[in-house]
């Protein structure tokens, strides 16, 4: 396996690390889109909810305008001048609101709906005014019950139109597909049931004013209304969802079918039934206007508080989707900020550091004259941090090995070889911690016999050879376990551990067996001499000097004993 050196790993982390930014890129980018263009339809769902309120309340207004209306087409002379008062009012009004309408429809983007209503709308509502207006000013035995329920047609054709618009106005919402959506078909169905309870009535009204039969056509109409009205008042209660019913909406609901199906519908009945059989009316047009006009309230209350209550969900679910905008932000920002950090972290706290750990580790390991090469040489990236500890082990098992010599030239006789009496001390040192300390420690002592004569008589350089030669004898004949020590000029020690007395005695005396065999040839005389040692023997003691002191006071008796000998 190639091996990877510090600048690489750091420059496939930097990768891996913009392979990961990369990818948290990839995956927030469109999480944030997706969130912000949530955020954005739940902004404009609740703007959608004002601008249907405004333009539901219109439409509303428009087909209340049929009451005052009717009332002044219904009115006697005496009561003609007050409720054509009423009703310019109540034109100005609805005047005022479509002005209004136009405005906030513009400003929330909705041209098409703003153009329609001052087109098509306004031409339609002022053909229905018109007719109405025309009605009124026919005097009171030119009239025909035909011109009125014209008069109330035309009017139905603006609250078509107004209902054109809102319709439009939910179909270009984006808010179609929000949590809301389902209000906008229950405020739309609820204006559509606003509408269609008012033609019940309307649809008779003109037979009633003038007492006459109702037409078959309005009759069919008429019926026709209060099915849809009742089909429309089952409708929002199937769409509505079972969660959203709260006690208010039930309250509300309940009470639009007992107070305008129950109550209004079966006075139209009750109409119809009269007009069937040939009866006379039991209302004037005027009072059934009167009665009808407040029936319609409840369907009002219920779409305010539709509206109410989609406006809350609108409002709540803006919040939300903000919330889930700035959590997506936020949460993308700090695992991008992380990985960044991390990777800048990891160049600067460990890539780089071990970059330079290696140079030092490197400039460590190597020779005065390697260092300036290696540390200014481009080529120094090219070793491992492995590599460069490597080179630092070399070179400390080079600086031990030095340190090993250099112990072993310290302690160790420079003419002989053997330990010196540094060397012995160490020794001892190591003796001295055994539990069994000096107990079974052998000691031979060994002393050159007449070495003086050998110097005096052959010269230094021959007394040297000798000492040189007993010690190889000594070296050669004992384990590697056992000290052999140049105790002082022509004194040897042999120190053996864990050794019984008579074996040190026979290993002191094989020594000198051997010493004494071997023989120097001397080139002045051109013969050989022979060289003998005397030896003292001590096993254990209570101390090293005591040991010493034993195996000296042996080798004195030796020397005396005539030499070339062994005591103990
Ligand atoms: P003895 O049998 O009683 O030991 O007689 P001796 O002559 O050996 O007497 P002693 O042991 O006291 O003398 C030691 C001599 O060893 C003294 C010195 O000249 C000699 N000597 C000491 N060191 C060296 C050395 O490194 N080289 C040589 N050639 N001679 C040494
Ligand atoms: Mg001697």
């Amino acid at each position: 396996m190639a091996k990877l050196h510090s600048e690489q790993i750091s420059r496939r982390l930097f990768i891996s690390m913009i392979i990961i930014i990369g990818s948290l890129i990839f995956i927030s980018v469109p999480l944030i889109v997706s969130s912000y263009q949530s955020y954005k339809k739940a902004e404009h769902a609740l703007i959608e909810i004002s601008v249907l309120r405004n333009v539901a309340e219109l439409t509303n207004n428009i087909s209340r305008e049929r009451a005052p209306a009717n009332k002044v087409m219904s009115s006697t002379p005496a009561d003609q001048a007050r409720h054509l008062e009423e009703l310019k009012q109540y034109r100005l009004q609805v005047d005022q609101q479509i002005q209004d309408t136009i405005r906030v429809l513009k400003r929330e983007g909705f041209n098409h709906q703003a153009f329609y209503l001052s087109d098509q709308l306004q031409a339609s509502l002022r053909q229905g005014r018109d007719a109405v207006d025309a009605y009124a000013a026919t005097p009171t035995h030119l009239r025909r019950s035909e011109q009125l329920d014209q008069a109330i047609q035309k009017m139905f054709n603006a609250w078509d139109s107004s209902q054109y618009v809102l319709k439009h106005v939910m179909l270009d919402s984006v808010g179609k597909d929000t949590a809301v959506s389902t209000y906008y078909s229950v405020i739309f169905i609820l204006s559509d049931l606003r509408d269609q309870a008012g033609r019940v009535a309307s649809n008779v009204f003109a037979a009633v004013t003038f007492g006459e039969k109702i037409p078959e056509e309005n009759l069919a109409n008429s019926l026709q209304n209060q099915r849809q009205a009742y089909y429309l008042w089952d409708l929002v209660h199937t769409i509505l969802p079972e969660a959203h019913k709260v006690p208010e909406y039930t309250v509300l609901h309940n009470q639009l079918k007992a107070e305008f199906l129950d109550q209004g519908i079966p006075i139209i009945k009750q109409l119809i039934e009269q007009s069937l059989r040939g009866e006379p009316y039991s209302l004037t047009g005027t009072q059934l206007t009167e009665v009808m006009v407040d029936k319609f309230s409840t369907v009002v209350d219920l779409q305010t508080y539709v509206l109410d209550y989609s406006l809350a969900l609108a409002k709540k679910d803006h919040f939300k989707a903000q919330q889930k905008l700035i959590l997506t932000l936020v949460v993308t920002l700090i695992s991008l900020m992380a990985a960044i950090f991390t990777m800048v972290y990891a160049r600067s706290k460990v890539f780089i550091p071990l970059i330079q750990a290696r140079k030092q580790i490197l400039a460590l390991s190597a020779y005065d004259d390697e260092v300036s090469a290696l540390i200014n040489n481009k080529n120094s990236d090219s070793v491992s941090l492995f590599e460069a500890i490597q080179k630092l082990k070399q070179r400390l098992v080079q600086r031990d090995n030095l340190e090993f010599q250099l112990r072993n030239i310290a302690n160790t006789d420079a003419l002989t070889g053997v330990s010196n009496r540094l060397a012995l001390e160490e020794y001892l040192k190591f003796l001295e911690q055994k539990p069994e300390k000096l107990t079974k420690t052998g000691l031979i002592i060994m002393d050159v016999d007449k070495f003086k004569h050998v110097n005096d008589t052959f010269g230094h350089v021959v007394g040297d050879q000798a000492l040189k030669l007993i010690a190889k004898t000594l070296k050669a004949n004992v384990r590697s376990s056992d000290l052999v020590v140049r105790f002082g000029g022509d004194e040897f020690l042999v120190v053996i551990d864990n050794i019984e007395f008579t074996e040190a005695l026979y290993l002191a005396d094989k020594l000198r067996c051997q010493i004494v065999k071997d023989e120097i040839y001397i080139p002045e005389i051109n013969d050989y001499i022979k060289i003998s040692i005397s030896a003292g023997v001590a096993v254990g003691a209570a101390s090293w000097s005591s040991l010493l002191e034993k195996a000296d006071k042996h080798l004195f008796r030796a020397k005396a004993r005539g030499r070339n000998a062994v005591e103990g």
